[in-house]
């Protein structure tokens, strides 16, 4: 989900299109920081930083902190760094090195924990992929199919709604259609359409359940995107 990197400069969208570190399918912080992708990850949150500014909050570190483990309780979260930029557009990004990038303006959009998980969820997918490894063998729309599908089979494991999966995905797509027509178009992404489509075909085959309701922290999280 990178479709606001179109607004960033040049820069910002070849280091976004790479997406995501080396690794194996359970990365640790250590294998992370030593990726020779750890670099232009460092270089893209400090970019971000300049340009729009980041949440420096423990309330925000430790929400997401937690949301990983709930979403990789066996490698304890992973050893992924959420880095939450201060801009309205809707960024969802991977830049490498086991950062991982949000927006204040797409956390707000977002109704619910189960929502975010699967945004967060997505992103981690890219790395356990290796995306960013893969960039020269596959093409951005199988990417993102394949991120949404170990994303949503993520959120299921941990216990959130699957269906969360698909109206985190109708928000973005409200939230800037301009520049999800764009990535599409020009940029070869999958169509929402497309998306959803895929995704609901996996969710039928996902033993309905409840799903984990939005626990306090979630609304003390959100707070601080104001
Ligand atoms: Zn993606």
């Amino acid at each position: 989900m990178n479709y606001s990197l179109i607004k960033l400069p040049l820069f910002h969208f070849s280091v976004c299109l790479a997406l995501t570190a080396c690794g194996s399918s359970s990365p640790t912080s250590v294998s992370l920081q030593s990726s020779h992708h750890y670099a232009s990850g460092v270089q893209t949150i400090e970019s971000f930083d300049q340009r729009y500014g980041l949440i420096n909050s423990t309330v925000v570190d430790k929400y997401f902190g937690e949301l990983l483990v709930r979403l990789d309780p066996v490698n304890k979260g992973g050893g992924y760094k959420v880095k939450i930029v201060r801009t309205e557009q809707p960024i969802a990004w991977s830049p490498g090195g086991g950062f991982i990038c949000l927006s204040t303006g797409l956390i707000k959009n977002l109704q619910s924990e189960s929502e975010i998980a699967f945004v967060l969820a997505h992103e981690v997918a890219h790395y356990e992929l290796n995306h960013l490894g893969k960039k020269n063998e596959a093409s951005v729309d199988s990417f993102e199919r394949d991120a949404d599908a170990l994303g949503l089979k993520k959120i299921s494991a941990a216990g959130y709604t699957p269906a969360s999966a698909l109206s985190s995905i109708l928000r973005m797509h409200t939230l800037d259609t301009a520049a999800v027509k764009l990535a599409t178009n020009v940029h070869h992404y999958p169509s929402i359409q497309e998306r959803l489509r895929s995704l609901s075909v996996l969710i039928k085959q996902i033993p309905s359940q409840l799903g984990i309701q939005d626990r306090r922290e979630f609304q003390k999280m959100r707070q601080m995107m104001q």
